[in-house]
């Protein structure tokens, strides 16, 4: 994964969550945080598939 010719830090690596059923997206430092601010969208935007997660 890592790249030579990558120009971006490797110390500041985000991750980019998106939602599979509207536009939202997040980014987040770490894949935890992601994962928590998607369980927050779909509770908030999705309860349906909130419940079934
Ligand atoms: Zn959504």
């Amino acid at each position: 994964m890592d790249s030579p010719d990558e120009p971006s830090p490797p110390r500041t690596q985000t991750i980019t969550g998106q939602c599979e059923r509207c536009e939202w997206d997040v980014v987040a430092e770490s894949y935890p945080a992601m994962v928590k601010a998607y369980q927050d969208h779909l509770r908030e935007s999705h309860p349906k598939l909130w419940l079934r997660t």
